[in-house]
């Protein structure tokens, strides 16, 4: 007896994304699902303590509202908050989401469902392929260069793009040059940037092309360079156009989707640009730091552009990832064609870094 019967189709047949693992207990060394090793800006502390309980009553600003005038207005000259008839038409617009994989799931939804053709590369973000199945998207996967980089003439004539740029786990970033190109190659399709790790590289975000390009969609996130994974907050800068496809989305399944702490969260941390430049210089600081102590052990490890690297250890890959986790470290290892060589490691503090590299080093 089973009650698989009531289940529908696509419930039976889903295979859902696997996140790393989150102990609960402490004592810890986690290096596996590339959070702030550092805490988010004091402002989010005081702003969360200053919070008047009674204002939970009452439902948030279904748009992400302070959140969306906050970004805008510091990502765009001349900012519009309203996301239909824009004053300024060709000023790009911003919507906020429960963290940028929601983000992400409504773009699927909004601009890649049931179409064929949408490119993406082998090895990226392994939620793609999820939210393809879920949305039933015509994924074209691209292999990576040998050096895993994204070679953009490869890209051309698409019904749309999704690149994590930087890449997850390549840990690589392509110039705006190389997205430029792939613009130029894909008019008929939305170009979609997830720029989860834009802030740990030496390079400007794509938001750079917004004016030139109206397909042009770039999707980030709080969890990262902000250190507020907890808090669940993403968003994605683009044509008024754009923007209004995801609000139609987001209002036709959740109205409030960004609970009102998060959103007054996400906007202090977002204000704190002298905070978030001195946690990304330590965390950079200590990947290069790192990157070179496991040269010194005979490991190549990718040229990171990211809060993560990703180490070449060869056959006996899946083994070290065992050893770290019977050391009480958590790094991310995947069994997949290309990868399985590799392992995935999350910059942390500079002492948890010093662990790391000795629980390797007596391996
Ligand atoms: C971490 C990550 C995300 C998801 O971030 P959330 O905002 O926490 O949902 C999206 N894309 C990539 C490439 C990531 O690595």
């Amino acid at each position: 007896m089973t009650p698989d019967k009531y289940l529908t189709k696509k419930a039976k047949s889903l295979h859902p994304y696997v996140a790393g693992l989150q102990p609960q207990e402490p004592g810890w060394i986690k290096l596996n699902t590339n959070e702030n090793p550092y805490p988010p800006s004091p402002k989010v502390n005081e702003i969360l303590r200053s919070v008047d309980t009674m204002s939970l009553r009452l439902y948030p600003p279904g748009d992400g509202g302070l959140l969306r005038q906050t970004i805008t207005a510091s990502l765009i000259p001349n900012p519009t908050t309203e996301h239909q008839n824009s004053q300024q038409p060709g000023a790009p617009s911003v919507f906020c989401g429960n963290g940028s994989d929601e983000v992400l799931a409504l773009a699927f939804q909004a601009f890649f469902s049931g179409k064929s053709n949408i490119h993406t590369p082998d090895i990226s973000y392994g939620f793609y392929p999820v939210w393809g199945a879920m949305y039933d998207v015509g994924l074209n996967y691209i292999p990576v260069e040998e050096d895993f980089s994204i070679n953009p003439a490869k890209y051309s004539g698409g019904n749309g793009v999704i690149i994590a740029n930087p890449n997850a786990p390549t840990s690589l970033a392509a110039g705006l040059g190389a997205i430029e190109d792939i613009l130029k190659q894909n008019p008929n399709g939305v170009v979609l940037v997830d720029e989860a790790y834009i802030d740990f590289a030496n390079m400007p975000s794509a938001v750079a092309l917004l004016p030139k390009y109206e397909n042009l969609l770039v999707v980030r996130t709080f969890s990262k360079s902000h250190a507020l994974a907890g808090m669940r907050v993403g968003y994605a800068i683009g044509h008024p156009r754009l923007i209004d496809a995801l609000h139609l989305m987001k209002e036709s399944f959740n109205s409030y989707p960004l609970d009102i702490l998060a959103q007054k969260a996400a906007a202090a941390a977002f204000s704190d640009t002298a905070y978030l430049a001195s946690t990304v210089e330590k965390v950079i600081a200590t990947r290069d730091r790192t990157i070179a102590a496991l040269a010194h052990l005979g490991y190549k490890t990718l040229p990171s552009q990211a809060n993560f690297i990703l180490i070449n250890i060869g056959e006996r890959a899946e083994e070290l990832y065992e050893h770290l986790l019977a050391n009480k470290i958590l790094a991310r290892y995947w069994n997949k064609p290309r990868i399985a060589g590799f392992l995935r490691v999350t910059i942390g503090t500079d002492e948890e870094m010093e662990v790391f590299i000795s629980c390797v080093k007596q391996w």
